[in-house]
């Protein structure tokens, strides 16, 4: 899955995601991706997008639950990161991610499983900005 969050020059917010689908799906399978506040979500104040295993985070609807903790004041990064934990607590296995950007034009990325380097992000405001956030790893 490839996740965005873009806020305009008008700071409203967007977000979207694009994915392959899960591997092995069950054809029909609809997924996370296109369903409002799992795979995507934004509202004045901020947006998230995320990425993992889509008939899990159905039931966390990780990026609502992002959005809603920067709107009670969370910063991104803090936002991201309970998104994680809260589905981590219940399926340690987990493997995923979300993105989120507020109405400060702070980011912030958790992820979780991920093999090897970790999750891949790009920033972009007027430069690019690339690198690869280490995931958490549960030993559960
Ligand atoms: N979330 C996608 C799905 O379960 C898969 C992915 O993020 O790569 O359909």
């Amino acid at each position: 899955t490839i996740g965005m969050v873009v806020m305009d020059l008008n700071q409203k917010f967007s977000a979207g995601t694009s994915s392959n689908g899960a591997r092995f799906k069950i054809p029909g399978r609809v997924g996370d991706s296109p369903i409002p506040g799992a795979g995507a979500y934004a509202n004045a104040f901020g947006g998230a997008a995320a990425t993992g295993d889509g008939d899990v985070m159905m039931r966390f609807l990780p990026s609502f639950y992002t959005v809603t903790q920067m709107e009670l004041g969370s910063k991104p990064s803090k936002a991201t990161h309970k998104a994680i934990q809260k589905i981590l607590d219940v399926y340690p296995k987990f493997s995923g991610a979300v993105v989120a950007m507020d109405a400060h034009g702070h980011t912030g990325v958790a992820c979780a499983n991920i093999p090897k380097f970790g999750y891949n992000v790009a920033y972009r405001n007027g430069t690019v900005k690339l690198f690869q956030q280490p995931c958490l790893h549960p030993q559960k």
